[in-house]
């Protein structure tokens, strides 16, 4: 049996919690650091300089020799430059450790080289990061010990946010400032602060580290680039909640207890839909700390993958033909007094602030489809998005049969009257319970659906950061709870001007209502008469930040500047240009390294049997044809070879950046399927003795 321990003792161990800064604080410092997390503001100087000591000293004793400000630039990871605590030693050679308050609120890393758009010129490389008070400090221990990490944003010289965080807490203000205007519409006086809060379902693979290592396109571009089908893939429906493998759940175990450690509450597991493939959600919490906290969830199921002789995969597509991987981003806004506004209640019909909310929600939805979809895009998330998966390209919002009937009976008469009800479910078994259903059944085709008391966003990429998803939902909502705010506020007759307003947004909006199949050519068809923005990719979703309604919306709540959305649409196209220009690179590679060179050698072994065969007087039609087809595919892969060589060429020396990402997408990518036809096919026909890297049925089996 391998070690014992028990969750209640582990979880937060290294966190530096509420609970610890209480016990180690004196009185009015920690009282001084709660007010500044509920209010904001900034923490004085002698406050922070015993929180400082007080996080150091907790630290040393548990192993730290480092502290670094971890922040979330626009690659979309983390970052991290780690400082020791170790000091200047006295004369006598003995050295006391160093940590002070300004070490802990601020910082200033060299950050000429982190993507900025143009934000920030390399000769002024000043960056900032600023102590995000609301995320509690941690301690990571990894390959280097153990390091407190101090969770931040960061900032140019001149203000601008270079990160994901900075824009996530703007937008996490603006919606609450605004829904507060709404909750006070109802006589809610007590509700100081609403807050956004985020649960994401984290999909994975694994796989064995020795193959992975076998495959260029894995180490270097995170998925594969090659490989014919396996025999078996995932249509036996088997993998889906089957049993976990042994190695799997020894995996599993330690990530728990690394997650739990950091005070992220992992609580599901399960296998998932493709061979190989998992997942792990925790317990939904405020949104900017479930940002970080899946952050420390991808990085961790990387690190402890290594411990156990495999690897993960976060890629959105690691392989061609099966289910590929998301993160399904669980939202919800609750009070301070602990209202969750997106709560029906048994009668949703009567709950009249519930119904102003969704209809404030839907009308954000449909009026930002475009930048919804784009808050969703990573290059990796191109072969799920708007290709032949899940979920489509399309933003629409499932409702549900009892809330549809709701919105229906007030688009129609005004009011709605009655309500659903789930009634019972009758399992026919006498020592079965009959269950209470739900008045909802389950719809997973719809990008965007209500499940009972939060939405689902469900397009988001699996290796994405969930900050971007999340600050566009705060300030879209934000948009549209300020609009209604400023009509209901100046209202003589409220119950009446609620009224109208929810039935004007319905009717307005209900367009982006759609209850059906999600993945149907036929949904597809009416989405484009009902004038839903369809968007394939991701960068042709790029410059929907920088419209002018996106500008506006953005700017009216201090969420980005113009300045800032322009240089994050510059990001995306150079992401996807260099993205896809690695993997043109590690085609080339395999294709002229690995893949030909075992193809010729096949061949040339077919030639020899067939002037064998042939001197032996015997039939060499067999080994003719196979030496045919061989050398078909092989010229194929050849020409397309040196058509890859000589686009990926011209897409490099394209200078103006946008230009440059769509003549990858249009061009490279076209070329590279053209090269990883006839391989694939050769695939099938090759020795297996001969074929140079390991085939899909391994990597996906051999775990
Ligand atoms: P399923 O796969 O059945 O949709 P999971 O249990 O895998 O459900 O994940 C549901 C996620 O939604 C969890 O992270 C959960 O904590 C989160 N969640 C539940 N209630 C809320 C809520 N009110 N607001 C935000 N997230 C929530
Ligand atoms: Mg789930």
């Amino acid at each position: 049996m391998s070690e014992v321990f028990n969750v209640e003792e582990i979880f937060g161990q290294n966190v530096f919690t509420l609970g610890k800064m209480k016990e180690r604080l004196p009185k009015n410092v920690y009282k001084e650091v709660v007010k500044v997390m509920d209010q904001g503001g900034e923490l004085s100087m002698e406050a922070a300089n015993v929180v400082a000591m007080a996080m150091k000293e907790w630290a040393v004793e548990n192993g730290a020799t480092h502290y670094t400000h971890w922040f979330q630039p626009l690659t979309g990871i983390t970052a991290e430059k780690h400082d020791s605590f170790v000091a200047h030693p006295d004369e006598m050679g003995k050295m006391l450790t160093e940590f002070s308050g300004k070490e802990l609120i601020k910082g200033e890393p060299d950050a000429s080289s982190f993507p900025s758009g143009g934000l920030r010129a390399t000769f002024e490389a000043r960056g900032y990061t600023a102590w995000d008070i609301t995320s509690p400090a941690f301690l990571k221990e990894s390959g280097c010990g153990v390091t407190l990490c101090i969770p931040t944003a960061f900032c140019s010289y001149t203000g601008e946010a270079l990160d994901k965080k900075t824009p996530l807490l703007r937008s996490m203000e603006a919606l609450s400032e605004q829904a507060l205007r709404i909750v006070r519409l109802f006589g809610n006086t007590e509700a100081t602060k609403v807050t956004a809060s985020v649960g994401p379902e984290q999909e994975y693979f694994l796989v064995d580290e020795k193959l992975y290592r076998q495959r260029t396109d894995l180490m270097f571009a995170g998925r594969t680039l090659f490989g014919a089908p396996a025999p078996k893939g995932q249509e036996m429906e088997d993998h889906y909640f089957g049993v976990i493998r042994e190695r799997v759940g020894a995996y599993m175990k330690d990530l728990n207890e690394e997650l739990w450690k950091l005070g992220v509450t992992a609580k599901t597991q399960h296998n998932e839909v493709a061979p190989a493939q998992h997942e792990l959600a925790p317990i939904y919490e405020t949104a900017n700390i479930a940002v970080d906290h899946n952050q420390l969830v991808m990085e961790a199921m990387k690190r402890v993958a290594v411990h156990h002789g495999m690897r993960c995969l976060l890629h959105e597509k690691p392989y061609a033909g099966v289910n590929g991987s998301g993160k399904h981003n669980n939202w919800s806004i609750t009070t301070d007094n602990g209202v969750n506004l997106l709560d029906p209640g048994d009668t949703p019909n009567e709950n009249i602030q519930f119904l102003l909310v969704l209809a404030c929600i839907l009308k954000a939805v449909d009026t930002h489809a475009d930048l919804l979809r784009q808050s969703a895009s990573d290059v990796g998330n191109d072969h799920r998005l708007g290709a032949n998966e899940a979920p489509p390209a399309v933003i629409s919002v499932f409702l549900g049969e009892q809330l549809e009937d709701v919105v229906r009976q007030l688009i129609e008469t005004g009011a709605a009257t009655s309500v659903k009800e789930g009634g019972k479910l009758l399992t026919g078994v006498k020592t079965l319970p009959d269950f209470q259903k739900d008045a909802t059944d389950r719809n997973r085709t719809s990008p965007f659906a209500f499940t009972g008391n939060k939405f689902e966003f469900r397009m988001v990429g699996s290796a994405d950061s969930i900050a971007s998803p999340n600050t566009t939902l705060n300030a879209i909502v934000a948009e549209a709870f300020c609009e209604a705010a400023d009509r209901l506020e100046k209202a003589d007759d409220l119950d009446l001007a609620v009224h109208d307003l929810i039935k004007e947004y319905l009717t307005e909006h209900q367009r982006i209502i759609f209850n059906g199949d999600g993945y149907s050519d036929e949904w597809l068809a009416e989405a484009e008469k009902r004038g839903l923005p369809n968007i394939k990719s991701m960068i042709e979703a790029a410059s929907t930040i920088t419209t002018d309604k996106a500008v506006k919306l953005f700017e009216r709540f201090g969420i980005f500047t113009k300045v800032e959305l322009e240089s994050r649409e510059e990001i995306i196209y150079e992401t996807y240009a260099k993205t896809i220009n690695i993997e043109a690179l590690a085609m080339i590679d395999m294709a002229g390294k690995q893949i030909i060179p075992a193809v010729v050698k096949y061949s040339k072994a077919l030639a020899d049997t067939v002037n064998t065969v042939k001197a032996a007087g015997a039939d060499t039609s067999v080994q003719a044809e196979l030496l045919k087809e061989v050398c078909e595919n092989l010229a194929a892969m050849q020409t397309a070879l040196a058509k890859l060589k000589k686009v990926e060429a011209e897409a490099s020396a394209i200078e103006d950046v946008k230009k440059q990402a769509f003549f990858y997408k249009d061009t490279v990518k076209a070329v590279m399927d053209e090269l990883r036809a006839p391989a694939d096919r050769l695939e099938m026909i090759v020795d297996k003795e001969i074929w140079p890297i390991p085939t899909y049925g391994e990597l996906m089996f051999e775990i």
